[in-house]
């Protein structure tokens, strides 16, 4: 495949080429530019360079394939990859401020974007910045004690910072996702999130790419302030004059950002009291189940042990249970299970993993959907209002906290030992922290939710031989893959029906579902505003 050069017209060009080569060859240049010679019918010599465009693994087979994408450099000087620059401005003297209440990837990509665009951005976080924030995830792993304004949810950088910063999306018709990856790696992120078929940042590296962010956002004069917990909204007519934060200080602005993502349950309960229309919206619901790495990559990659220069090996898996579908969630390879709860009382699973992927553990969500007759007509819980998706959610996740004993230890139960409904005498190594705690777990799941996932093991066991297996541990329960509320808006304005300068925004308000989704509907709003200015 060719496209034109700016060199075209002296007889010489760029050239993309598709190339399946072998792991070992993947990693040496001098083999790619052997391969493209060849394919293209050149001297090596006269291949001066490439740049991967795309590059993915072919783990089907046998032979484990690596597929590459290249833009190869022949007869002409190599030129580096152009890294997108941006036009971050001064906006300490813009005439309109816009209040942004969150700092999750949707607040920060909103900030950076109105900057952009010539307008001053004031992030209100309830939580600490990433350092601080560090502790607290320490106490909470070690000692099973959440600090309910600093855990993994809330916090600079939002959810998304100690997560698993897996970068890919399917929302791609909702913003530019490239322009996201270019905005990571200009604040740090490695390059070959550009052209990896799943990019992943990992939970050690994304805390300086939000800091750099935060500094960016300050330097040309956005303000960000932690502990800075949003408690309520003063309206005049049909707009937001002001917010008021917990210590008593208000923050007037033009229009106002609501980024506060799927956990901030005072947010919801908030905007209800206050007539300010929300409603209830359907979520998926599971456990989080964990193999060893070991096992996983022997089944991906038909191995008995896996090659130096193959990534820990993923899955993803779906299947349909008597109607209701039952699908992996957030697969962390090399990962840890991570107490994802922001109350005491409550138990929430979630997972992450470093950069390099090392640990010897393979975590997903496996998770059913649930709809909104499920929770209404089952009478699972006592009431049917806007709210009640949320109060489902968190009954389970008390039932699950309940079931732990305390601190954060979470139920648990082997893999077969789960579908066949009977407790597991021992439980293996995990590495969920807070520790765990053999269980029933039909005893936490509603009944619909169990009955599915016990089904759905048996299925993914005969996709993928050898995944059920009591050598996987089941960990309950993965409650939060997206908000039980949605805040409506205005489809073309963006902003809630009541509140003319009030956006809900990500996916808190039920429009995102990830970091780049988020990131995407932050900027997409940012957009809107600026519109108006
Ligand atoms: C452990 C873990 C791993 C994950 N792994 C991945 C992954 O690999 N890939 C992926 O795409 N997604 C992942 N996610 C999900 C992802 O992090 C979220 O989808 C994303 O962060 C949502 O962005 P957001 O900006 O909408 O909201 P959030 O990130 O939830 O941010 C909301 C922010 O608002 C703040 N806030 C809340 N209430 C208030 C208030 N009243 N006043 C002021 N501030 C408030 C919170 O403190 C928080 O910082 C993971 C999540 C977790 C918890």
């Amino acid at each position: 495949m060719f496209f034109k050069s700016p060199f075209r017209d002296w007889g010489i060009m760029q050239q993309k080429i598709s190339l399946k080569i072998l792991p070992t060859e993947a990693v040496d240049d001098a083999a790619i530019k052997t391969l493209i010679a060849k394919t293209t019918g050149n001297k090596v010599s006269a291949v001066t360079g490439f740049l991967i465009q795309k590059k993915s693994i072919d783990a089907r087979g046998k032979i484990i394939w690596v597929n590459l994408t290249v833009t190869a450099f022949i007869d002409e000087p190599f030129h580096n990859r152009n890294i997108q620059t941006f036009n971050f401005t001064n906006v300490r003297q813009s005439a309109k401020r816009v209040v942004i209440i969150g700092a999750g990837p949707a607040g920060l990509f909103a900030a950076l974007q109105l900057i952009e665009l010539g307008i001053k951005p004031i992030i209100l976080e309830r939580g600490k910045d990433v350092r601080a924030r560090r502790r607290d995830l320490a106490v909470l792993n070690k000692e099973g004690i959440v600090n309910p304004e600093s855990n993994y949810c809330f916090g600079e950088g939002g959810a998304g910072t100690y997560s698993d910063g897996k970068l890919y999306t399917r929302s791609n018709k909702r913003g530019d996702i490239d322009r996201i990856l270019n905005l990571f790696v200009y604040f740090g992120a490695e390059e070959k999130i550009l052209y990896e078929a799943h990019p992943h940042i990992g939970t050690n590296k994304l805390p300086g790419i939000i800091t750099a962010m935060r500094q960016k956002i300050e330097d040309c004069g956005g303000d960000f302030l932690f502990e800075k917990k949003v408690t309520d909204f003063i309206i005049v007519g049909e707009k937001i004059k002001a917010v008021k934060t917990e210590d008593g200080n208000i923050f007037d602005g033009d229009d106002f950002i609501l980024a506060t993502g799927h956990s901030a349950r005072d947010i919801f309960e908030l905007l209800h009291q206050k007539k300010i229309s929300i409603e209830a919206k359907p979520f998926a619901l599971g456990v989080r189940v964990e193999h060893p790495q070991s096992l996983i990559d022997a089944l991906q990659y038909h191995c008995t042990t896996r090659g130096a220069l193959l990534p820990a090996a993923s899955y993803s898996l779906v299947q349909q249970v008597n109607g209701r579908g039952v699908f992996s969630f957030c697969m962390c390879p090399g990962g840890i299970i991570a107490p994802a709860a922001t109350s005491a009382g409550q138990l929430v699973v979630n997972g992450w993993s470093p950069s390099k992927r090392n640990n010897p553990y393979a975590n997903s969500g496996m998770v059913v959907q649930v709809e909104l007759n499920d929770v209404i007509e089952k009478k699972i819980i006592n009431t049917t209002g806007e709210l009640s998706m949320l109060q489902f959610q968190q009954y389970v996740e008390e039932k699950a906290f309940a079931a732990g004993g305390g601190k954060f230890v979470a139920p648990a139960q082997r893999m077969v030992d789960f579908s066949r409904g009977k407790l597991s005498t021992d439980l293996p190594d995990c590495s969920y922290q807070p520790g765990l705690k053999a269980a029933l777990l039909q005893e936490v799941l509603p009944e619909f939710v169990y009955q599915s996932l016990a089904k759905g093991f048996i299925a993914f066991g005969k996709k993928m031989k050898g995944y059920f297996t009591n050598e996987a541990i089941v960990v309950a329960t993965e409650s939060r893959t997206s908000s039980p509320v949605r805040i409506p808006r205005l489809s073309g304005l963006l902003t809630h029906p009541q509140l003319n300068n009030l956006y809900p925004c990500a996916e808190g308000a039920g429009y995102a579902g990830g970091i780049v989704s988020a990131a995407m509907d932050g900027e997409r709003v940012a957009n809107q505003i600026a519109k108006f200015k």
